[in-house]
């Protein structure tokens, strides 16, 4: 693996997961899902297995169903930054197990999914969730 080709690209430490990261590297140009969780659509990045336990987790915040979507959604992102936001600046990189998920939008929602991703895992906690995997 090079270090000192392409654009700068989230830097996360401790263990994770290949794909997770691969998915990252190639960010912008394609691999990015959809995370709709309430009124929010968020852009995505991580391999399947996580951006669903990352839509497992959030879906503790919402009372509607939290989906993953793997193609543009069909009503669009309402946000303007939002949409942009794989040309912008940095992008926050979310721990989830032992893999990662990036999240492609504007500064608000960046937050705003973060928040409720936080919410959901003291959700979790909670309800000691140990369903079947
Ligand atoms: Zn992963
Ligand atoms: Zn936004």
């Amino acid at each position: 693996m090079g270090s000192e080709n392409g654009p700068a690209t989230p830097v996360v430490s401790g263990p994770t997961c290949s794909d997770c990261q691969a998915a990252l590297q190639s960010a912008g140009r394609h691999a990015v899902s959809f995370l709709l969780v309430a009124t929010l659509t968020v852009p995505v990045v991580g391999c399947d297995e996580h951006l669903e336990q990352f839509r497992a987790i959030c879906d503790h915040t919402t009372d509607d169903a939290a989906k993953l979507l793997s193609h543009y959604p069909a009503g669009g992102i309402q946000c303007p930054g939002c949409r942009r936001a794989h040309n912008t600046h940095e992008h926050p990189v979310i721990q989830v197990e032992d893999g990662v998920a990036g999240v492609f939008a504007c500064t608000t929602h960046e937050t705003e999914l973060i928040d409720r991703f936080e919410t959901g895992l003291e959700t979790r906690r909670q309800l000691h969730v140990d369903g079947p995997l």
